[in-house]
């Protein structure tokens, strides 16, 4: 057999990869433990009916070292940790399969704390916690998206200061791309902070409601690059930051929800040498995971709101450090991340 780990191009000296099978079940999972030194890994369960073993492997360890990064810079005590399992979401779930999960969780000790992520949801997480106390996000209060919008406005609030040398969202345009779960709610505060929106979704009934709620203006979901606006906020797809959007790109600021937000590293430096601020995305978008590893400890939830409000502060330090280092904001990121995880 090929050695298809350690030779993966997303391998980063990962702690520990562990494939959890069940046969009952038909559970076919890969745990990939990134690094534990500020604490046990977390980090989603994703299902996804990868093509191939190998596809599933690199998404795990991508995922992994990904989560490293976003709870070292949301100063949390946790490590880097994700799980996929090799499956349909819809057509494959069954509780048991869940349940399977939650016996491979007990194995490895408390080493990776999972939650919900594409494919699954908080009744999945519930049959996970039927055998297992590592996970987390369970119940109706375990929606992170509020949270997560609330980094990604004060994170837009950051950018508008830095870049704009503004304190006030009054009249500046903003191009929403998604209206799901946070990128509705993050519409909404920053409809109430006075700016004017414009919108894309292929969902027409979020639409409709943000035309009629927000005004918002509606736009094809490929006119959403193209449109006259002061902040691109990101909320639906990964990759949207590649060589023809920042072409097309007028937006200055770039500030929103979306994982993996840059097609490439050299993204980050393409937005600097085009003057537009790019806030990195595992920074504005940890407000999730704040709130998952709030409730998973039971840290009193009254320092939680001043957490996720921190993501502003770190931005704003990230802004100012990318100008006298004169490098990418995307690499300041990096940089405060693996000062705090690595030993
Ligand atoms: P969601 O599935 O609720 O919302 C995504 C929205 O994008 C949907 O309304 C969907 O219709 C829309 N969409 C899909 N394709 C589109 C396209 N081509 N153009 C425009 N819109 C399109 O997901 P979410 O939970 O709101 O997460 C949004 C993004 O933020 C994802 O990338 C997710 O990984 C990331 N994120 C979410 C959280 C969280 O707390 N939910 C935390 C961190 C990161």
């Amino acid at each position: 057999m090929t050695a298809f780990v350690f030779n993966e191009i997303n391998f980063d000296n990962h702690e520990q990869v562990v494939f959890a099978s069940e046969p009952k079940s038909g559970l076919k999972a890969i745990i990939a433990i990134h690094n534990t030194h500020l604490g046990p890994a977390m980090g989603g369960c994703r299902m996804w009916n990868y093509a191939t073993e190998a596809e599933a492997v690199r998404d795990a360890l991508r995922l992994s070292r990904g989560m490293t990064y976003k709870n070292a810079v949301a100063g949390l005590p946790i490590g880097g940790g994700k799980s996929v399992i090799i499956a349909n979401p819809k057509t494959d779930k069954t509780p048991a399969l869940f349940e399977a999960l939650g016996e491979a969780l007990n194995r490895l000790g408390g080493r990776y704390i999972t939650a919900e992520d594409i494919g699954t949801s908080p009744a999945d997480m519930a049959s996970v916690a039927g055998k297992t106390r590592y996970v987390a996000g369970l119940g109706d209060r375990g929606d992170p998206s509020p949270f997560t919008a609330l980094g990604c406005f004060v994170g837009a609030q950051a950018a508008v200061k830095h870049q704009l040398k503004r304190d006030s969202m009054e009249g500046l345009v903003v191009a929403v791309q998604g209206l799901g779960h946070v990128g509705y709610d993050y519409a909404r505060r920053l409809h109430a902070a006075g700016a004017r929106l414009i919108v894309a979704d292929i969902d027409a009934a979020a639409l409709k409601r943000a035309q009629e709620e927000f005004g918002a203006e509606v736009v094809s979901v490929d006119a959403i690059y193209d449109v006259p606006a002061d902040i691109y906020a990101p909320c639906a797809l990964g990759a949207s930051l590649n060589p023809n959007t920042l072409l097309r790109l007028k937006a200055k600021i770039v500030a929103g929800a979306a994982n993996n937000q840059l097609a490439s590293a050299e993204m980050g430096d393409a937005c600097r040498q085009k003057g537009i601020l790019y806030a990195p995305d595992f920074v504005i978008n940890s407000g999730g995971i704040i709130k998952v590893c709030y409730e998973y400890f039971n840290t009193p939830e009254d320092g939680m709101d001043a957490h996720v409000r921190r993501i502003g502060d770190t931005l704003a330090e990230i802004f100012a450090r990318a100008d006298s280092e004169d490098v990418a904001t995307s690499v300041v990121a990096d940089r405060i991340a693996e000062a705090s995880f690595k030993r």
